[in-house]
């Protein structure tokens, strides 16, 4: 993939970038190396004070920093700035709390004394992708420069300039060179990386494709690795909800990111007796939807992050209908120039059509109806994903009993799938492994050595 910048509400190539090449990726891989050296031995406060600079400088170019995102992979503005807001959040988080999480834990062992003690390990490289470019980035070298690692960042191609703006910010922040490293090159060659000896461990944010390749290279050179991929994510409304609460609630957590997130509802499921109601009121708010420029403070539904994008979504669904599927809303591209695609709403889904087990990122929603609790939780868990859920019920203990069924990652109840810095973030099956965010996210790439005294 060439590493360029093109804005997807107008198709145009806006800047392209050089490819570097071995000899400096080599030398960058051979700075980050020395420079753990140091950091590593560098206090709590120190490492603190350079990430509580990265978060104010954040918060000082919210403005600017969100038009990269908003002109690189189309974004509304607005959640732009709030991504930036929630990237320096998760930068004071870990600031904040990493000396806390990493104290040593003593244990009570039959004999003599012992505990654990919680040292780095090394270079960490980071394969982040383009939904969001700078929280994935943020919620992954937070906590590994807070632990002592430092960490090369492989950013996805389409979003240069959000990677230079990054590492300009650590820059700013006077953090030691080879602290943070953004690296131009392509997925391929950074498989190829994780071979690296003074490489110690790798995560990765994307597809299962890409993160089947580099989970193979770790395992062939026995690494650590961390994986965040795809979701097809229940929604699922019981028969004892407020309906216009919860076709709000399916709308957002349909379309935001324009409906590019891993962690956004896909498959709605609704009790029997409430799918009349809620079918026709979400798609009536889906279809009147503003469709348009995202950098425009009034569009709803902004265009997909790139033309490939939007021609893969719209192949999805044609597959799926020529196999039998319905389309209820959209289905087609919208008339206008750029990547969009219209809100759509896909039904009559069965497991030999394309959209009943594959993930479609973007707009467009697939609607069951069962006739019961027990038949919503086997179609929840009919998938091969395994990263969020969300139950809307008014009855807690009955969502949180549902809960306990479903094989997921993550259960929101009464609430769309949505990130903090304090909550976990992570999945199961083909959603990956291993955690982020949190105190799970930073124990990941952590040495938790044994001292026993006898
Ligand atoms: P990719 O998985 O291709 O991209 C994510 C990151 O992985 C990018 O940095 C990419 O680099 C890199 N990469 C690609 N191939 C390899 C490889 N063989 N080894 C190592 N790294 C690799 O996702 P796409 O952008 O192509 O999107 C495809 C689908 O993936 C989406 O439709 C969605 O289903 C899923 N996805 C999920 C995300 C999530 O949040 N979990 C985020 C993005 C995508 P480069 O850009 O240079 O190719």
């Amino acid at each position: 993939m060439a590493i360029q910048t093109v804005n997807p509400f107008t198709n145009k190539v806006v800047r392209s970038f050089e490819e570097m090449n071995d000899k400096t990726v080599d030398i960058l891989v051979a700075q980050s190396e020395k420079t753990f050296t140091s950091w590593k031995k560098e206090s709590y406060e120190k490492r603190a004070k350079i990430l509580h600079k990265v978060a104010s400088l954040m918060r000082e170019k919210k403005e600017h920093l969100a038009k990269i995102i908003t002109l690189e992979m189309g974004k509304l503005i607005a959640q732009a700035e709030g991504e930036i807001m929630l990237s320096a959040d998760i930068f004071d988080y870990y600031a904040t709390n990493a000396a806390i999480f990493l104290a040593d834990k003593h244990l009570e062992p039959e004999y003599g004394s012992a505990y654990v003690r919680c040292s780095p390990m090394g270079v960490i490289l980071g394969v982040e992708p383009w939904n969001f470019p700078f929280y994935q980035v943020a919620r992954f070298s937070a906590p590994n420069l807070m632990i002592g690692n430092t960490v090369l960042v492989k950013h996805a191609s389409s979003v240069p300039q959000c990677a230079i703006a990054i590492e300009d910010l650590f820059i700013e922040a006077s953090a030691p060179t080879g602290l943070y490293t953004n690296l131009f090159i392509s997925g391929e060659r950074a498989s190829a990386l994780v071979a690296d000896k003074r490489i110690k461990g790798v995560a990765l944010t994307g597809s299962e494709a890409a993160g089947a390749s580099i989970a193979s290279e770790a395992g062939k050179n026995l690494k650590k690795s961390v994986l965040e991929l795809g979701g097809n994510d229940a929604f699922i409304i019981l028969d004892d909800t407020d309906i216009d609460k919860v076709v709000d609630w399916a709308v957002v957590s349909r379309i935001n990111n324009n409906g590019e997130s891993c962690v956004a509802s896909k498959r709605f499921i609704a009790l029997d007796s409430v799918a009349d109601e809620f079918i026709e009121k979400f798609k009536e708010k889906l279809s009147n939807l503003v469709m348009g420029d995202p950098m425009d403070s009034k569009t709803e539904l902004g265009p997909m992050s790139s033309e490939e994008a939007a021609v893969h979504i719209i192949d999805q669904i044609r597959k799926s209908v020529d196999a039998g599927a319905t389309i209820l809303l959209g289905g087609t591209r919208a008339d206008r120039s750029g990547a969009f695609v219209k809100p759509t709403i896909l039904t009559d889904l069965k497991p030999e059509i394309p959209a009943y087990y594959e993930e479609i990122f973007g707009p467009v929603a697939s609607f069951y109806r069962v006739k019961n609790e027990e038949e919503a939780i086997e179609l929840a868990n009919d998938s091969n994903f395994g990263l969020g859920c969300s139950i809307f019920s008014q009855n807690v203990a009955r969502a949180e009993r549902i809960a306990d069924k479903i094989d997921v990652g993550m259960v929101f109840i009464n609430h769309p799938a949505s990130t903090k810095a304090d909550l976990p973030f992570g999945g199961v099956k083909d959603s990956g492994y291993g955690r982020e965010l949190s105190e799970l996210g930073i124990q990941e790439f952590v040495n938790k050595k044994l001292i026993r005294i006898s």
